[in-house]
């Protein structure tokens, strides 16, 4: 079946409309990746991941679903600007796209959204639009951090400890490379390894704890654009944690759909 939104008709939403469908939708950014990661990386991953979320729904369950092409643009902080290759939006402008994008489907009658988020610096965004819309129209979107539904899965088979799994580190090198990309190995560099963690700060996506917020940014700063160390990335590691993502996200699609007062 056909589940891109804008592969269909007006009249084909209709049914999905009826059926109060679950609407996926994704946002990743262009922005700079050190210097092996093509600058797309966050948008690549939001959208094969939505492609995969999508496969999988579609063959393992009965919840009726859209899903939208991710958003390929979004905010970053300034500081990413010492590196070509960051395109960055206001934090208000990425959370009025949001909110006016989610809107127009209330408006349609779509009562479910499930946000993917695949870039860092719009976790807090993704999360007032959220309550904003809740606000606006009663309905309350679920957003996620991708990456976090198969963190358990991932630590069984990283190789990298602590540190090495940030931005443009261990994990997207790895699912960059499952997804079959071409990364230019000889361009790895294990200088921005991240090594500052506290029992306030991770320092790492997957291990450790973070209890508050302070960009790692500025408590571990990057001389060449990464955070994390993509040395010791597999496409096989890459495999295991988009796989658990998925399977683990569409567990949680049952609970969220079916959850219904
Ligand atoms: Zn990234």
């Amino acid at each position: 079946m056909e589940h891109r939104f804008e592969y269909l008709t007006s009249e084909e939403l209709k049914p999905f409309i009826a059926q109060k469908a679950l609407v996926v939708m994704g946002i990743g950014t262009i922005e700079e990746h050190g210097a092996h990661l093509p600058t797309g990386t966050d948008w690549f991953i939001t959208q094969r991941f939505t492609d995969d979320l999508s496969a999988y729904l579609d063959q393992n369950s009965s919840v009726p679903f859209l899903t939208l092409p991710a958003i390929w643009t979004g905010y970053s902080a300034t500081l990413m600007q010492a590196w070509p290759g960051t395109i960055r939006m206001a934090t208000r402008t990425v959370m009025d796209m949001m909110r006016q994008i989610i809107g127009s489907l209330c408006e349609m009658g779509f009562d479910k959204f499930l946000i993917l988020n695949g870039h860092g610096h719009h976790t807090e965004l993704l999360r007032v639009v959220a309550r904003e819309i809740a606000d606006d129209h009663g309905v309350f979107p679920a957003v996620t951090n991708f990456f976090t539904l198969g963190a358990k899965e991932y630590n069984a088979a990283r190789t990298g400890p602590t540190g090495t799994s940030i931005h443009g580190g261990e994990d997207e090198t790895s699912v960059m490379l499952h997804y079959g990309y071409k990364i230019d190995v000889s361009k790895y560099t294990t200088v921005d390894h991240v090594h500052y963690h506290t029992e306030f700060m991770a320092g790492d996506n997957f291990l450790g704890s973070t209890k508050l917020f302070w960009s790692t940014w500025n408590y571990n700063p990057s001389t060449t654009g990464l955070l994390g160390d993509p040395t010791p990335s597999t496409p096989e590691l890459g495999r295991v944690l988009i796989e658990a993502c998925v399977k683990n996200l569409a567990r949680f699609v049952e609970e969220y759909w079916h959850h219904r007062d």
